[in-house]
């Protein structure tokens, strides 16, 4: 179950599947790497040898990193290298004008990239021309839908890490995505120029956390400031670079010093490599020294597999070792047809189809991220197979609409280029579509849709409230605009409390749009406190009978509905030995003989939803309940739509409260890191927040907790951690799925529920 993954995932459910579905997805189909490289071989047949030129110079390639490792700046000296830039901007704006890929004012001022932004660049490698779209991704966990959005349309990736921290609890949350999504990377450690550092730790830190074997291909030459430049352990040569920006790479000889090392690290390399390949096995076994194209082979066909993770190292500040990083990526990382990309037919049963890269194919593309941008909204495309022209009409999969495109540009993070086509494995973007992230476009000769992408549920809320009434229209603007650009980012207006409702990932991820608010629309919100988002459901049976009757003056009103309501059991989950409730809600109707007209079912099924949206205990939206119907009585004057509709919702919130209902809180995995001497305090703390502790990791000079909690208890954490480790503890936080609460809590929810809505009936 290797590449797999990633083609399974992209098969989730259309529209925005829930955590739950996608995880099911995930986990039921399995296929070895091998049945996967069969498909990319058939793949590769029936494209053409133009094709698999073209290709085989294209990267699609994102940099991932822990937050403060140095992705920003590296992927800003990736721009100048290319020449793309004619000078380098440092992040925090230290110059006025600040880093390229960081676009926006917002980013540019607090120095963090928060929303991916595309680059096409290009790269010459051994007299041949390599194309890359580079996709910065954020790396905070907050943003899981902006790098999981990146990991999706990439066909590889580099792992930043910085050479004095080492592998950080983010870095792995950034490394489990990756894994999900199967994207293969190399690993570049940064920082190199910065006392402490120590690339060896942090390569053993990878073999030992990140679950990928990983080796260097590079010794450093030199160390903090007097770093010159890395020694190619594969090719054994040596490159310094020269120049005030390192623009210069100068070939050398291995230092003599340093001839050693090489050695030792370039047979840790092979051993390593041993491990993952056949080929390098044959010959450590037959006691021969592999071929420098050997070694490359085994490296390309390893990561590829991502089995194997070359490491380089360099310091993007210092303009050291960055150039062989880009050889690397040509090198390493596969092109759009090394993949296995599936779609699904609608035309015939959603049947999973493999997608060719060739340019005669139909066109098949994904929107993955939307814009606001100077000339209306930007949508940036991949394109899967067959090839995208200005002038070509594309249809929404979704929608059935057909759009003709105007305009097709690459983008250069926020400038951009024009051009007249672009090819399948390319990233472009494009104006006046109308769609949403995630959305399939096809040129109308196929039905196929991509999956939708993995996006995990809200799980925290707040009030907010524009302080100027004046700035209403620009208030709902905004919101329309986030909604689209993101998933996980939901608006909803609260009819009793009469306040909008903002839903995201986290307490970060909605201070970013309340501050976004702030500069891009100019709107000033006041935000109540964040607010857990509760589920309910119900976990056992019970039959259903509900009569609404009316007849007292005027029209009357009569339906009766017989039938059950139970718990839709996730099967998935429950082997996990997670939560037993499934998202879905399922309106089942076994009427025979007309006794209730079809009509009245159908009012029936709506009502059932719409009442799913706002349970009885707390208001909180119902997972997971099924609602058959079999039998039911009408009147012949007074049955109508309307009486169905009401004693569905009667008859739902009656029988409800009869199937052992519960309060389901958000529960988190959490990951903790702090230096070894703050484990006392760590595993405190995570039982003060009654945590489950479920894996510890004991370094030499850190210590890393993971487990599990509910996310009520994570308020205010990043303080409490603070306070315990001298603020040398960080964490991160990534939603798992739903429980039980605790009756204590569900009886708290329910009275205060109780409270606001007597409150409201008072009209207080
Ligand atoms: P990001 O959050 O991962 O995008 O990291 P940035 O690129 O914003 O870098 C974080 C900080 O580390 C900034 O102050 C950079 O100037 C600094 N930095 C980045 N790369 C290096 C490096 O190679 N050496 C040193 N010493 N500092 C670096």
């Amino acid at each position: 179950m290797i590449r797999s993954l990633r083609a399974v995932s992209r098969l989730g459910a259309r529209g925005f599947s829930s955590f739950a579905a996608a995880r099911q997805e995930n986990t039921t189909v399995g296929t070895t790497y091998q049945e996967e490289l069969d498909v990319v071989n058939q793949l590769k047949g029936s494209v053409t040898a133009d094709d698999v030129t073209r290709l085989a110079r294209m990267r699609n390639i994102g940099i991932s990193a822990h937050i403060d490792s140095g992705k920003t700046t590296f992927s800003e000296r990736i721009l100048f290298y290319t020449g793309r830039t004619k000078e380098i901007h440092e992040v925090r704006g230290k110059d006025g004008v600040g880093a390229k890929m960081d676009h926006m004012d917002l980013e540019r001022e607090k120095g963090i990239t928060i929303q991916s932004a595309a680059t096409y660049a290009t790269w010459i490698k051994e007299n041949q021309d390599y194309h890359f779209n580079v996709i910065d991704t954020p790396g905070h966990i907050d943003f899981t839908i902006e790098v999981e959005r990146a990991l999706r349309v990439l066909d590889g990736a580099v792992l930043v890490v910085c050479a004095v921290s080492g592998v950080q609890s983010q870095t792995m949350t950034v490394d489990r995505q990756m894994r999900r999504y199967n994207v293969p990377r190399v690993t570049f450690i940064n920082k190199m120029d910065r006392m402490g550092a120590d690339p060896w730790k942090a390569i053993d830190q990878i073999n030992a956390k990140l679950k990928t074997r990983a080796a260097a291909i590079q010794v450093p030459i030199g160390s903090e400031g007097d770093l010159a430049g890395v020694v190619d352990i594969v090719k054994e040569v040596a490159y310094y670079n020269d120049g005030a920006s390192g623009e210069t790479i100068r070939v050398a000889e291995i230092p003599e010093d340093l001839k050693e090392l090489v050695a030792e690290k370039r047979d840790l390399l092979i051993q390593t490599l041993a491990d993952v390949d056949d080929e390098i096995a044959e010959c450590y076994i037959l006691e021969e020294t592999p071929t420098e194209e050997q070694l490359r082979g085994a490296i390309r066909r390893a990561t590829i597999a991502r089995t194997f993770t070359p490491v380089l190292m360099g310091s993007a500040l210092a303009n050291r070792g960055v150039q062989p990083v880009l050889d690397a990526i040509c090198e390493y990382l596969p092109d759009p047809s090394d993949v296995v990309n599936t779609a699904l037919d609608i035309k015939k049963d959603e049947t999973p189809v493999h997608l060719t890269p060739a340019a005669k194919a139909p066109f098949v593309g994904l929107a993955f991220k939307l814009e606001d941008g100077k000339y209306g909204q930007l949508t940036y495309l991949r394109v899967y197979q067959g090839q995208l022209k200005k002038g070509m009409s594309i249809i929404n999969a979704k929608t059935g609409k057909k759009t003709k495109l105007a305009r097709l540009v690459r983008m250069h993070s926020d400038e951009m280029e024009d051009v007249d086509s672009v090819g399948a494995g390319e990233i472009c973007a494009t104006f006046g579509v109308d769609c949403a992230s995630g959305d399939t476009f096809t040129d109308g000769e196929v039905t196929y849709s991509m999956s939708s992408m993995f996006v995990p549920d809200p799980v925290i809320s707040l009030a907010i409230t524009p302080k100027d009434k004046g700035s209403l229209t620009n208030f709902s603007k905004a919101m329309n605009r986030f909604q689209k650009e993101d998933p996980t980012f939901r608006v909803h207006f609260d009819a009793e409390s009469k306040e909008t409702i903002i839903s995201g990932m986290g307490e970060l991820h909605l201070e970013i749009y309340v501050e976004r608010m702030k500069r891009e629309y100019n709107v000033v919100c006041e935000t109540g406190k964040p607010q857990v988002a509760y589920r309910e459901t119900i976990t056992t049976a019970a039959p259903l009978d509900f009569t609404h009757k009316r007849q007292s003056g005027g029209a009357g009103q009569y339906a009766r509905i017989i039938g059950e309501m139970s718990p839709v059991t996730d099967m998935n989950a429950v082997n996990e030995g997670k939560a037993t409730f499934a998202a879905e809600n399922i309106f089942k109707s076994e009427i025979v003989g007309g006794k209730i007209p079809e009509k009245f079912i159908l009012a029936c099924d709506r009502s059932f939803h719409e009442t799913a949206e706002k349970g009885p205990l707390t208001g909180s939206r119902v997972l997971g309940v099924e609602m058959l119907i079999n039998d039911g009585n009408t009147h012949v004057v007074d049955s109508s739509e309307l009486a169905f509709k009401v004693a569905t919702q009667r008859g739902f919130y009656e029988t409800f409260m009869q199937c052992s209902p519960v309060i389901l809180e958000p529960i988190m995995t959490v990951t903790l890191t702090a230096p070894v001497e703050f484990q006392g305090a760590l595993i405190a703390l995570m039982n003060k927040n009654q945590a489950l502790i479920s894996d510890q990791d004991i370094g030499s000079e850190e210590v890393t907790l993971s487990g599990e909690c509910s996310l009520n208890q994570m308020f205010g954490f990043a303080t409490h951690l603070r306070a315990c480790t001298q603020g040398k503890g960080e964490f991160s936080l990534e939603f798992s799925h739903y429980a039980p609460c605790s009756p204590h809590l569900q009886k708290e929810l329910v009275d205060a529920h109780q409270k606001k809505l007597q409150a409201e009936r008072d009209g207080k």
